[in-house]
């Protein structure tokens, strides 16, 4: 059976629950959606590191783990709406993603 997972946010927490579904033996497809076009990365040294020099994606992105290689990511795209009777999300691009399990990962700011 497919159960797929889709997953809004695709920051740490994001990362962090894809890994974690993986690492307890979830098999099933994950969908990412953020509305960043980056692969999640590490916020921090931005902070620490940015006045003093550029930093790019490939610097402060979070290592790819081969367990989660075959997450689909869909980024520069936000969740738009969720709809509960029918388990499914649409994006701004107009895009439904239909889910088993939801998992909003939209840290502080979601919107
Ligand atoms: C400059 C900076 C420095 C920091 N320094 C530290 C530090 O020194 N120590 C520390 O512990 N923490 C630090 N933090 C905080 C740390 O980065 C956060 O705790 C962490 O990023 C939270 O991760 P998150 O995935 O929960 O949320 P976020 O990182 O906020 O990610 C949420 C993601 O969801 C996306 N999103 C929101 N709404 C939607 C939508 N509708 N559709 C699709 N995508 C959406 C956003 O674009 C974003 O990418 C810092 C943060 C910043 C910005």
């Amino acid at each position: 059976m497919n159960y797929p997972v889709v997953i809004v946010g695709a920051s740490m927490g994001g990362l962090r629950t894809a890994e974690s579904l993986r690492r307890f033996g979830y098999l099933g497809p994950i969908t990412v959606i953020g509305e960043e076009i980056h692969k999640p990365y590490n916020r921090p040294p931005l902070s620490k590191e940015v006045l003093a020099k550029e930093v790019t994606h490939e610097a402060v992105a979070f290592e790819e783990r081969a367990a989660t290689a075959d997450v689909n990511w869909v980024l520069g795209t936000r969740a738009v709406s969720a709809d509960f009777e029918h388990n499914s999300v649409t994006d701004s691009d107009g895009q439904v993603h239909p889910f088993a399990a939801l998992v909003i990962a939209t840290g502080q700011a979601c919107s």
